[in-house]
């Protein structure tokens, strides 16, 4: 069974998700892929440049984040270039490998976590959804810690992602990761127990 997995930034994604690893899932990471399709010889990174400028590299020919980022900030359109560019490529290779881990062994349950899954319309490639939730005040705290930000920071990194109350209530399955790391690992695994039976 192939399950997406989501939630805000700062939710718990990476925490549940090691969770589910921790029990024996397989796990497919968007993120990873994200930052595999911006490497050195990789035909998007290429596409990229094109659009960009060599100013989006380092000296050294990889990608310089920072930059790209800043010209990517509070610019849709620039934002929409960037991601049609990156997310056919993305959603392919998280397609081909969790077909193929699939295949390899149809029993067993395949995890992939999406941070914009909604926001990419990304659920219609699975069945079931997950979506790790902590209330917004939490979530704000934790990216806070996480990152070093001032509450300014953490509110604009909130802007961008569809409000978490929503992401809630699209869910198949809800982990409220809200309470202690004892309390999220409980609800793991009368997930994992539940979903066996399916
Ligand atoms: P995401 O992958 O959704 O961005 P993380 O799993 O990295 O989120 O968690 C965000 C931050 O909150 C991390 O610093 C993590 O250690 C911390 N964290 C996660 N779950 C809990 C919890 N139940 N209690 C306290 N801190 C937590």
């Amino acid at each position: 069974m192939i399950m997406g997995l989501t939630g805000g930034i700062a939710s718990g994604k990476s925490t549940v998700s090691a969770l589910f690893v921790g029990k024996g899932a397989a796990l497919v990471d968007a993120d990873v892929i994200a930052r595999e399709v911006m490497l050195p010889g990789h035909p998007v990174l290429a596409a990229a440049v094109q659009e960009f400028g060599e100013e989006i590299l380092q000296p050294d020919g990889s990608l310089n984040r920072a930059r790209l980022g800043e010209m990517v900030f509070g610019n849709q359109e620039a934002l929409q270039t960037l991601n049609n560019l990156t997310h056919p490529a993305i959603r392919r290779e998280i397609k081909d490998r969790m077909y193929a881990l699939e295949e390899e062994n149809p029993q067993r349950l395949i995890i992939v976590d999406i941070p914009l899954l909604f926001e990419s319309q990304w659920d219609t490639l699975f069945d079931k959804i997950i979506v790790v939730y902590v209330p917004r005040r939490v979530q704000l705290a934790r990216l806070m810690a996480r990152n070093g930000l001032k509450l300014e920071q953490a509110e604009d990194r909130l802007k961008s992602q569809m409000d978490i109350e929503l992401k809630r209530r699209k869910a198949d399955y809800v982990i409220d990761n809200s309470g202690d790391s004892e309390a999220t690992s409980r609800q793991v695994a009368a997930l994992w127990d539940k979903l066996g039976h399916i």
